[in-house]
């Protein structure tokens, strides 16, 4: 992939990039709309990513290609803060906006970016050219960040710059991602502890439903909105920064302060799913995947029923892995509303279930998901 972005850049650009980066995308293996909730999440950084090639130009212009879209775009170096409509080129010039923002001296730069993550698809395809751009100028000029300064830069980029009130975990689980490791991550406090995941006689597969999440951003910030309601009317009684201080037992002590059935749904699912957290780290740590896997099919049951954010495309993934003999856990992933779905599938039988888990999305859907299989990757790396 290198050689070819290296050959492409010279291509487009008549001059040789001077540097190639790697940055992953990420799935959350546990801990579904958590992040904003300050509670545990468990992401982990896969071996689908982003590569950027860079190099500096003199005309005071950054300039930016993509191979996976047609769209391109040129800004003078002093005009990062206007945002060019919906173009995918804000999540770039977002991150050098904050760069320059925070005093930094950057003239111009042409960049060529490729990613074989499925776009739009809840695998953080967002986060990881957000990371790439910000890790790949970090190194390059050596701007002086560490890794956490980069994550909550993205984070501002993608809150104020794209306009989605995503959490910390996207970024930070592309930034800090280790091969066979999953970040067990508090988003309230930024503590995290790498769990080792031995997969042992299993994979990990991930399903796109190929739906795309059109309704996803505004639904999105409508359950954050819920949950921050929850909040108030929980802290008529108790003080609560946020709903994931409270275990089960605790929210079921005040729970009648929320009248409303869908916030009191949103709400237990938040409290339950960051239970399931500790839960999924104590069985990982136990080398217990069939206990890993029951959570992660009682995650999914949460999310569809009490949070409401999954459809009929992850539904249709996760009922057939539900009955198929040799997958022992299963969930939607990501946002929600259509993109991804992962599962634990046991070794040998990579073919068998990409044919069966196609047929019977067909017949029920209408059109086919893709099937991957992926390993837990590295974060960011020069190649
Ligand atoms: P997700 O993060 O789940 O993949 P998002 O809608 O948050 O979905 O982000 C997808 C957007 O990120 C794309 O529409 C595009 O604007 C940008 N993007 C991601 N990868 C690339 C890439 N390789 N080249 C250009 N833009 C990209
Ligand atoms: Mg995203």
């Amino acid at each position: 992939m290198k050689i070819k972005l290296e050959e492409k850049f010279a291509e487009q650009y008549h001059q040789n990039a001077d540097a190639v980066y790697f940055t992953p995308g990420r799935v959350n293996l546990i801990g579904e709309h958590i992040d904003y909730n300050g509670g545990l999440v468990m992401p982990c950084a896969i071996t689908l990513g982003t590569w950027i090639a860079i190099a500096p130009n003199n005309d005071n212009k950054f300039r930016f290609k993509s191979l996976n879209f047609d769209a391109q775009a040129e800004v003078e170096s002093n005009k990062t803060h206007e945002k060019n409509g919906s173009l995918w080129a804000n999540y770039p010039i977002g991150v050098i906006n904050e760069f320059i923002k925070d005093g930094k001296e950057i003239n111009g730069f042409d960049f060529l970016y490729y990613g074989n993550i499925p776009i739009g698809s809840g695998l953080s395809s967002s986060a990881s050219i957000e990371i790439a751009t910000a890790f790949a100028l970090n190194s390059y000029i050596n701007l002086g960040y560490d890794n956490l300064e980069l994550v909550k830069i993205a984070k501002r980029v993608e809150n104020d710059f794209i306009g989605l009130n995503s959490g910390i975990m996207d970024q930070f689980a592309v930034a800090f991602g280790e091969k066979d490791k999953a970040i067990v991550l508090d988003c309230e406090t930024l503590k995290y502890k790498m769990v080792d995941v031995d997969l042992g006689n299993y994979v990990l597969a991930i399903i796109n439903t190929n739906k795309p999440r059109e309704l996803a951003d505004s639904k999105y910030n409508e359950r954050v909105e819920e949950c921050q309601t929850a909040l108030k009317l929980l802290n008529e009684e108790i003080t609560l920064h946020n709903l994931c201080e409270l275990t089960a037992e605790k929210f079921a002590l005040h729970s009648h302060l929320i009248a409303d059935e869908t916030v009191l749904n949103r709400a237990t699912h938040v409290v339950k799913e960051n239970d399931r957290v500790h839960l999924a780290a104590k069985a990982l740590n136990a080398g217990n995947l069939e206990e890993f896997g029951r959570l992660m099919y009682a995650s999914h049951q949460s999310l569809k029923e009490l949070y409401e954010v999954s459809g009929k495309e992850l539904d249709a993934v996760v009922d057939f892995c539900s009955t198929y003999n040799h997958v022992i856990g299963a969930r939607m992933t990501g946002a929600g509303f259509g993109g991804c779905a992962i599962a634990l599938l046991e070794k040998g039988y990579e073919e068998d279930f990409a044919k069966q888990l196609t047929d019977y999305y067909v017949d029920k859907i209408g059109y086919p998901a893709a099937i991957y299989v992926s390993e837990i990757g590295n974060g960011p790396t020069k190649l």
